[in-house]
């Protein structure tokens, strides 16, 4: 039975592409959280979302910004 046969080989073959899609959504997923983390080397440590290239104090609440430890 070749049909037979040949439909095993479609269906493995999207049953694999189907998981590598998902791997490389997953892959592209982090690298997109990856580039929306903030960018600069110093933050506040109550905001996050506060940073700044250099030493300074946050906006929201004026805590001295902290060195992000770049080593993590
Ligand atoms: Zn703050």
């Amino acid at each position: 039975m070749i049909m037979r046969r040949y439909i095993l080989i479609v269906a493995v073959t999207a049953l694999t592409w189907g998981v590598s899609a998902c791997n490389s959504s997953t892959h592209k997923d982090a690298k997109a959280t990856e580039a929306a983390k903030p960018k600069g080397k110093y933050y506040c440590t109550m905001h996050p979302e506060i940073t700044s290239d250099k030493p300074g104090t946050c906006s929201k609440c004026g805590m001295d910004l902290v060195e992000r430890d770049t080593t993590k």
